[in-house]
């Protein structure tokens, strides 16, 4: 009775397993049992080849944590977990930088089982618990919202500011809701259906991507997930505006970099974000991501749910392990 359901990705296969090991716990860590996890769009370049890795996907998740030998008063507490696991005592790590720890593991991604599974294992200081008032459907959401957060944090946002997010999918549309709060001038570039019914619910004002001023905005965010997406912001971007790119995909970009001088373009890189203001977010309301929700599926249907996450337009496909 040690064993456990579980996808596993090797060269770019994805099998359902009966038989993973269910993880040991670890010195400072906790094995957290898995209510929900969601499938985004690096998980779907894993499978790609994006980043090398073996092993269980899968980073997005909410569960409760069923053992915990240095704080056992932690059992039971429902929680979300911060995906990166820094080795605490570089010079990345004391000066403050732990999300690039050049010795960090990262869940799902680069040597750490992932959520795709019964049970994963997390330092237990990366487990955040989750506030009553935010749903399990809610909560599934918590570390794509903090990623999304994450462009506030490097690059604030004016009132006065135009801003554009190119693409409308899973990310998208949580940025979009994220930053309508500063006030500024927001357009989302859209393109399915079903994604522009989304913004219009959240009073979001949407374009399609012809109508995208060229040489305008203040600020473009790539949620796109494409090497089309970097070219379609740079046209957009004003001269001495700002790029913030959030999608990674396997491959390769040309890029003018003689345009991105002369113009004066600021290039940001944008990754993990910060959990606690994204659960404060959720708890009272102000980003409610459950719409977002495609569809749930059960682990033995892996193939079928990473295919339906990489329909057009699809939003937000979950697993849930145990029904
Ligand atoms: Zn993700
Ligand atoms: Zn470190």
């Amino acid at each position: 009775m040690d064993t456990m359901q579980a996808v596993w990705l090797e060269n770019g296969e994805l099998t359902y397993r009966r038989d993973a090991p269910i993880p040991r716990v670890p010195p400072g860590e906790a094995l957290v049992k898995i209510r929900r996890a969601g499938i985004c769009s690096t998980d779907l370049e894993l499978v790609k080849g994006y980043y090398p890795f073996t092993g269980i996907p899968g980073h997005e998740f909410v569960g409760d944590i069923v053992d915990c030998p240095d704080r056992p008063e932690r059992v039971g507490q429902r929680v979300v977990g911060e995906i990166n696991a820094p080795c605490g005592i570089c010079t990345a790590c004391v000066s403050g930088r732990p999300r690039h720890c050049p010795h960090r593991t990262v869940l799902g991604i680069v040597n750490r089982n992932g959520a795709f599974a019964e049970y994963l294992t997390l330092p237990t200081g990366n487990l955040i618990r989750v506030p009553d008032a935010v749903s399990d459907a809610a909560a599934v959401f918590v570390e794509p919202l903090a990623a999304a957060l994450q462009i506030q944090q490097q690059n604030p946002i004016r009132p006065t500011d135009r801003v554009l997010v190119l693409g409308a999918g899973r990310l998208g549309q949580l940025i979009a809701q994220a930053i309508t709060g500063t006030g500024c001038a927001l357009q989302v570039a859209a393109r399915h259906p079903v994604q522009r019914r989304l913004l219009e619910r959240r009073q979001i004002p949407w374009i399609d991507e012809a109508q995208v001023r060229q040489r305008y905005y203040d600020i473009v965010i790539d949620a796109t997930g494409t090497a089309a997406g970097f070219d379609a912001a740079r046209r957009a971007v004003r001269p001495a505006g700002t790029i913030v790119v959030k999608s990674t995909y396997k491959g390769e970009l040309g890029i003018d970099l003689s345009a991105l001088v002369v113009d004066e373009i600021t290039v940001v890189g944008s990754r993990c974000g910060p959990f606690a203001p994204a659960l404060r977010l959720l708890e009272k309301g102000i980003v409610d991501p459950t719409f977002l929700m495609a569809d749930l599926y059960p682990l033995s249907n892996a193939a079928a749910a990473f295919n339906r996450a990489k329909e057009p337009g699809v939003l937000k496909v979950v697993f849930v392990p145990y029904g």
